[in-house]
């Protein structure tokens, strides 16, 4: 049996004119994630896109798990080509959802006839396959309003097809279509978290992250690339740099009020990271940040770090309460990677009684008794390391 992938559009079909560049881009992107299973056809079709094996050995499993992660996509589904006959159609739908049928209570069957000369109309195709499951599937029950199954028949100019029910795709919009931006990655639980949320509204994703040798170790960043291998699935790949950070950090240590250390580190991150970013072509900044989470992250706190840099914040993780952003940090698979306890830069020289008010006009006063920081912070820019996570 012949089995083709059915692509179902998102939020593209609201995209007016723009709706065809949009397809385009999810074509191109379904088309990069899976070319190296083999050779594929795509034909777009109203808000469908058929996606057709071209060879026979190719993993269509891995195609369909790839493809889940593919965002712009609200469903899809697997279905099997038939004859356009409609004994073919009748024998091919109980074999090809032979289990599915088997396990459900109830089920309809819904016909799309785009071939008018097919010789039954829809209501009569659904009539007949619908009495033909009935006396193969003694299990079975009509339910016209909730059923179980929804056995779909479609008849196309080419082929016609056969599949059960759709699956759930990632939602959001095709990657590429609203620009880039560089997110803050920490090892910690939120940051890939916010990652994955603005990589689903279509942005293109680099990254930026802190290291502290010998405050934190290699490991730590292992666990930082793993972290983004796991977001780089949905997003693609993920031009990272990570920033020496340890002769700054010593710097705060060494010449600003304690209370301030890890306001200071964050503006000086911010910083960086905004480098980085100009250099990447991004016009935004992410990062995994959650009011009142910590002391940095008061409002009073963030407006301090928000002032540090010219280019938009985006933190989606904002208003989410932990529970929130742990079932997303579950569904893309990154906890249990995140909860491996290594240290990260922010737990290094973590104040006793860090401020939860700081004032701008205190917070630049301090960070003015670092002498020379332009030039520490420029050595630290040109010393980045660049890892491409793919
Ligand atoms: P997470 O680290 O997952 O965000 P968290 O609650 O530990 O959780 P903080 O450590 O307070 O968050 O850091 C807040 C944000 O700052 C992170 O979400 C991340 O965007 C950024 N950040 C923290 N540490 C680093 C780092 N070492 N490199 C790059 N960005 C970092
Ligand atoms: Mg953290």
């Amino acid at each position: 049996m012949k089995e083709i992938i059915l692509v179902k559009n998102g939020e593209l079909a609201l995209k007016g004119l723009n709706r065809s560049s949009f397809e385009d881009k999810l074509v191109k992107n379904i088309k990069h994630k899976i070319s190296d299973l083999g050779d594929f056809e795509f034909t777009k079709s109203q808000s469908t896109i058929m996606v057709e094996p071209l060879d026979d050995d190719i993993d269509l499993d891995e195609a369909a798990d790839r493809i889940s992660r593919v965002f712009g996509i609200a469903a899809f589904s697997r279905a099997c080509e038939c004859e356009k006959d409609f004994d073919d159609i009748k024998v091919k739908a109980c074999e090809y959802l032979f289990d599915e049928l088997s396990e459900a209570e109830t089920f309809k069957v819904e016909a799309k006839r785009s071939d008018k000369k097919f010789p039954m109309k829809s209501p009569e195709i659904s009539r007949e396959l619908g009495g033909y499951i009935l006396s193969k599937f003694k299990n079975l029950k009509v339910d016209v309003h909730n059923p179980d199954i929804i056995v779909t028949v479609e008849v196309r100019e080419k082929y016609a097809f056969v599949r059960g029910n759709n699956i759930k795709g990632a939602g959001g919009m095709p990657t590429g279509t609203n620009g880039r931006a560089a997110v803050l990655i920490s090892g910690g639980i939120d940051s890939p978290v916010a990652a994955y949320m603005m990589a689903k509204r279509g942005i293109e994703l680099c990254a930026v992250h802190f290291a502290s040798p010998p405050y934190t170790s290699e490991l730590a960043e292992m666990k930082v690339m793993d972290l983004l291998k796991k977001v780089a699935r949905y997003s693609g790949v993920i031009t990272t740099y990570v920033v020496p950070f340890t002769e700054l950090q010593e710097a705060i240590r060494d010449y600003c009020l304690e209370e301030y250390f890890t306001i200071i580190m964050r503006r000086l991150m911010m910083k960086l990271s905004q480098k980085v970013a100009e250099m990447q072509n991004c016009t935004a900044l992410i990062t995994g940040e959650s009011v009142g989470q910590v002391a940095s992250q008061t409002m009073y706190a963030l407006a301090c770090t928000d002032c540090a840099a010219s280019m938009p914040i985006f933190r989606p993780c904002i208003g989410m309460d932990k529970e929130e952003i742990i079932a997303i940090s579950r569904k893309i698979d990154t906890f249990d990677i995140s909860i491996q306890p290594y240290e990260d830069c922010c737990t290094v020289f973590t104040p006793k009684h860090p401020k939860t008010r700081p004032h701008l006009d205190d917070v630049i006063k301090a960070e003015q008794k670092i002498p020379e920081l332009d030039a520490m912070l420029q050595r630290a820019f040109d010393n980045v390391k660049k890892v491409i996570i793919k």
